[in-house]
Formats: structure tokens, C-alpha cells, sequence
């Protein structure tokens, strides 16, 4: 028996369930389903959730809510649930809370999916184990690994997770606890999977992990070529038709000469790193768990900057951690303001079911003081990013094209920054030099140059 069904998949969280959710979308557009736009229209409906902190969790709530009336309509819809929510452990307790959802996956292994799908008949019993056997390796394999109908044609850029999981541990943080720990998928793999996405016309990667410097550590040391974030970057560099390679997210102690100096050397890898300070307190750092100080920090920051000339540098920062007096505060809105970062994402502090922070330290910076440390750092980083962007006036910069919005294209400098121009000619895909004639904080706008086509 075959049936052709209609899926929908919703994705909220970091990169790295962007990435999850479209080997999910791949492996059922393999086994022949066909993607729609909304949960009333499907019959498989999946949410890929994040639960970094308790606002994401609370929108799962929300999706699931509105989940029980469709289930109830249509008792026939198949309801997965994928992601941090879900973790590695035994989920029945979740089955039992929502028990409209029919089957749970751990992030980043839609199998159990498969599984539910071919014991109710549900896919071509051949089909289902072809396509499961690929999974078992990582990615689909090499011609297999199908962009999924949505993306195919149009995605410029894509993610590629290279570490799973994480074994950091710093004490605010879940995801070890979801994600499980740190394992490297191998270098052979993840060249497959570059070679084929460049292969369907992807123009850069970015290459994942919670601590993505540390890639190839937990590899066995026979393994050739040597599996490090360097080598593997060299490898990929080869790849032709890849135009662009970044990598996320960075750890200050784990970052090497060699990493920087591969970053420096390879033309096709962008001069980009995120590397979140997540504090500027000595004593929060530590009851973070983070394990450097706020000057060996600056003195990464230095080096970077030494060993990649014209990087832009992105960061972290969590304010409110249980504890953080306003003079701590002050100290990480100081360091920012010092250090002239290009970019800087700010969370509030959210306890986390799980970690030594939850479990250790009272949660007792009032929600107030926590927005208002956010907005205040959010407002010196708007006017640092303003002061940055606005040096770059009159000056002419590569883009890579990813897409058309209204009536112009846009897309990002090698430094990760944002441009807009309005031209008629086809850009996707294209590597465009554009003269910049406006700079904002969030983005800029420019001209571009129509010989360099
Ligand atoms: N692994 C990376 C790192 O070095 O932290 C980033 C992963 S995490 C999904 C992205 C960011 O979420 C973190 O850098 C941190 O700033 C923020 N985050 C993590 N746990 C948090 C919590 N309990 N409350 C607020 N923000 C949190």
C-alpha cells in the first residue's frame, strides 16, 4: 500500500532546528508527501520545538493547544512532536500530558516518525526502510539528500550540523540536558552532505555546533584526515560551487591560532565569528560556569581581531542571572561598550528545568530590572552597530544574494551584515559587489555594481 499525504512542520529555536527540521522535511518528501502551509490542510503535523528558555517553551503550549480541537476533528492527523522539548530521555510523561500527539522525536532524529508512519501502514513498507537506513548515517545519502520542495531551487544558504549536543555544562544552559552529549558526526559525512547541497545550487554553509570549535575532539584520533574545525574547513573549501563557509557558535576557551589563522587563510571561509561572552563579571562568569574572566575574554577578542583582518565579532550576553548586582551589571554593559562588538544578542535570564543554576540560585532579579538591563545594553549595541555601519558609507562590499523582499534583494556581507538593493536583473545566488549609500544599525542599503555580475 502507498499513500501520498500532506505534512506541515513548524520550527521555532536555533539554527540547528532549522537544520533538523529539513532533514525531517527531506526524509518524508522522500518517502513521497507533499509540504503545506498550514496544520488544518495536513495530515502529518509536526512541531520542532526549543525550550532555551521559558518564552520559547511557552509558545510550544500555545501550538499544542491548538492542536487538540484538529486532532479531535480528525482523529486520522498524524501528530508529532520533535525537538528540546521532547529531549533523549523517556517521553511517555509528555505522551501523557498531551495525548493527542502520537509520536515524540529526540532533536535531530525524525526516525521514530518513520516508524509510527510504516507500523500503521502508512508508507510503502520499501520506501520506509530505504529511507530510515539513510537516516541511521546522519544525512540522507549523497544524490538522496534532496533539498525539500520549498528550498529547492531557492536556497542560497544552508546549515549543516557538525557537532551534536553538548558536554559544556555551563549552569544556565538546557540544551545538554535535551541535546545530549557532544558527538561529531564524521568528516566523510559531512562532506557528502556539502557536496550535495552544493550540488543543488547552495552557495554557503554554515557549519553548527553548541561549542563548534571543538569539532572532531570526541573522534577516534586515527581517523584521516585528522578531524578538527581546521582540517575540516580546508575540506570543505574544496567543494566547488560552495562560494561561502561560516561556522557557529564559538567558545572563548576553545578557540585556537589555528582555527583563526584557517579562518584567515581559506578565501571562501567569511571573517565572521560568534563567540558569546554571555557576562562581563568575573564572579557571574564563574557561577555561569564558563570558565574564563572578563580580561581573558578581551584578550581573545584582541586576538581574533589581531589574527583575522576586517572580522566582525557577534556575541551573547544573558542579563538577570540569579545574583547579578547592578555593579556586575555594570561591569558586562562596560566590557560591551569597550570591546565595540558587531553584533550582540541579549537574553533575560530564564530558569531552566534541570541545571545547577535552577537548582542552586534563586531566581531573584525582578523581571524589571532584567528588561531594563536588557533594553540598556540593547541600546549601547544599537549605537555601537550604528557607529560600525556607518563607516562602511561610500564603500563597496560583497554580498551574497539569498533572496527578493518586496521589490529588492537582499542579502549578507562576508562580516554577516545585512544589505538591501533594487535591481532588475536576476541576483539569487550571485556574489554582488554593492556600493553602500545607507547605514542603520539592523541593515544597510547600497547600488550594486551591475558589471560585477
Ligand atoms: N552553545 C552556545 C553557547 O556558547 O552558549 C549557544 C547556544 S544557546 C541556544 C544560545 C544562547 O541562549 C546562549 O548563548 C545564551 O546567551 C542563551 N541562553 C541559554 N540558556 C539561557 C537561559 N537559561 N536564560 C537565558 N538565556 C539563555
Amino acid at each position: 500500500m502507498y499513500l501520498c499525504m500532506n505534512y506541515y512542520v513548524w520550527t521555532i529555536g536555533c539554527q540547528m532546528n532549522v537544520a533538523d527540521s529539513r532533514r525531517l522535511e527531506s526524509a518524508l518528501e522522500q518517502l513521497g508527501h507533499t509540504p503545506v502551509e498550514r496544520a488544518e490542510a495536513a495530515d502529518i503535523v509536526v512541531l520542532n520545538t526549543c525550550v532555551v528558555r521559558q518564552s520559547a517553551e511557552n509558545k510550544i503550549y500555545g501550538r499544542l493547544g491548538s492542536l487538540k480541537p484538529l486532532k479531535e476533528e480528525h482523529p486520522e492527523t498524524v501528530i508529532g512532536l520533535m525537538g528540546c522539548f521532547v529531549g533523549r530521555g523517556d517521553a511517555s510523561r509528555l505522551r501523557r500530558r498531551f495525548p493527542w500527539v502520537d509520536v515524540t522525536m529526540p532533536p535531530s532524529d525524525p526516525r521514530p516518525l518513520l516508524d509510527y508512519l510504516t507500523e500503521r501502514g502508512l508508507v510503502d513498507d520499501d520506501r520506509a526502510m530505504e529511507t530510515a537506513q539513510d537516516l541511521r548515517r546522519y544525512s540522507l545519502q549523497d544524490g538522496d539528500l534532496m533539498l525539500p520542495a520549498r528550498e529547492r531551487e531557492t536556497l542560497v544558504s544552508a546549515y549543516v550540523s557538525v557537532v551534536l549536543g553538548c558536554s559544556h555544562a555551563c549552569s544556565y544552559c538546557i540544551i545538554p540536558y535535551r541535546r545530549g552529549p557532544e558527538r561529531s558526526r564524521p568528516m566523510e559525512e559531512i562532506l557528502d552532505e556539502a557536496r550535495a547541497l552544493a550540488t543543488q545550487g547552495v552557495k554557503e554553509i554554515t557549519l553548527l555546533g553548541q561549542i563548534v570549535d571543538r569539532y572532531g575532539l570526541d573522534l577516534p584520533e586515527a581517523q584521516r584526515p585528522e578531524p578538527s574545525l581546521p582540517s575540516l574547513l580546508r575540506q570543505l573549501h574544496r567543494i566547488e560551487g560552495l562560494k561561502r563557509i561560516r561556522f557557529l557558535t564559538s567558545h572563548p576557551n576553545w578557540m585556537t591560532d589555528e582555527l583563526l589563522d584557517a579562518v584567515a587563510e581559506l578565501p571562501k571561509v567569511c571573517e565572521h565569528i560568534e563567540v558569546p561572552v554571555q557576562a562581563g563579571d568575573d564572579q557571574v562568569l564563574a557561577r555561569m560556569k564558563r570558565g574564563y574572566t572578563a580580561d581573558e575574554y578581551r584578550r581573545l577578542v584582541a586576538r581574533i581581531r589581531e589574527r583575522i583582518p576586517g572580522v566582525s565579532i557577534a556575541t551573547d550576553i544573558i542579563v538577570g542571572f540569579p545574583g547579578e548586582t547592578r555593579e556586575q551589571f555594570q561591569r558586562t554593559y562596560d566590557l560591551l561598550a569597550e570591546l565595540r562588538l558587531d553584533k550582540a544578542h541579549i537574553a533575560r535570564y530564564s530558569p531552566r528545568p534541570q541545571t545547577l543554576a535552577a537548582r542552586q540560585f534563586e531566581d531573584n532579579v525582578p523581571p524589571e530590572e532584567k528588561e531594563r538591563r536588557r533594553k540598556a545594553l540593547d541600546d549601547l549595541q544599537g549605537e555601537i552597530v550604528g557607529q560600525i555601519n556607518a563607516c562602511l558609507l561610500g564603500e563597496t562590499v560583497e554580498v551574497l544574494i539569498e533572496g527578493k523582499k518586496k521589490d529588492r534583494w537582499w542579502g549578507r556581507t562576508r562580516t554577516d551584515k545585512l544589505v538591501y538593493f533594487e535591481d532588475d536583473a536576476d541576483w539569487r545566488g550571485q556574489l554582488a559587489q554593492v556600493r553602500i549609500t545607507w547605514a542603520g544599525p539592523w541593515s544597510l542599503i547600497g547600488e550594486v555594481n551591475t558589471i560585477s555580475r
